[in-house]
């Protein structure tokens, strides 16, 4: 992961190039805007770890002019303490996120982790064993047989699988099959439950769907299945 640090407080900024590297980034530091632009022009970060207050400018500056030209490279504002116009600013000039002088080193990582995370990417087919739930067209399989839903029982299907081994709350059910509908009909969830489990699990030995009582659902894969 390659990080730019533009910072000109070298003591800040020596202990954060040795940090993040210990911790496995790979560093380039600039101490000025124009050391910035340089660096910029010419590397391609995974993260912008960047001083508002710079000799020959201003962290916004460098932050505004990479969003104009269409860099979506996250960034990390480091700002003064109190400087609530600096956060501001900060964010509506397209930072992901800022930190206030001054911080712990932990925190810093923290953020810089996040901000590394890649976004999740949408994901089309949902499973649990041999169940498999396609969201785009809406097929059903159990072991390679196709199964045959209603749209409740699918949408029942599909935030169960999203929530794969975690149980789901009867309300969350509810809201995500019955939109709109805010009363929790617990015996109508019930029945479409019971449907959905049983050409869920009637013809396998492997039952994934679970009563959690006094919670609502949940599906897993048995231990040893
Ligand atoms: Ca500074």
């Amino acid at each position: 992961m390659r990080v730019l640090l533009i910072e000109d407080e070298k003591k800040l900024s020596d202990f954060i190039v040795k940090g993040l590297t210990q911790e496995g980034f790979s560093v380039d530091l600039a101490a000025t805007a124009a050391g910035a632009e340089d660096r910029r022009l010419n590397g391609v970060y995974d993260l912008v770890i960047m001083d508002v207050n710079l000799p020959d400018g201003d962290g916004f500056s460098i932050l505004e002019a990479m969003r104009r030209e269409g860099d979506a490279t996250p960034v990390l504002m480091l700002t003064a303490r109190g400087s609530v116009d600096d956060k501001v600013r900060g964010l509506e000039s397209g930072a992901n996120d800022y930190l206030t002088k001054p911080f712990a080193f932990r925190e810093l990582v923290a953020r810089a982790r996040v901000l590394l995370r890649p976004a999740e990417k949408p994901v089309d087919v949902l499973a649990a064993g041999d169940l498999t739930l396609d969201v785009r067209s809406r097929r059903v399989t159990r072991g390679g047989r196709r199964i045959e839903l209603t749209n409740k029982e699918f949408a029942l299907l599909e935030i169960l699988l999203r929530n794969s081994g975690r149980p789901v709350s009867r309300a969350v059910l509810w809201e995500h099959a019955w939109e709109g509908s805010f009363e929790v009909d617990s015996n109508v969830l019930d029945v479409h439950m019971g449907r959905l489990r049983r050409k869920v699990d009637a013809d396998s030995p492997v039952k994934l769907v679970r009563t959690v009582h006094g919670v609502g659902y949940q599906i897993d894969v048995p231990e040893g299945a």
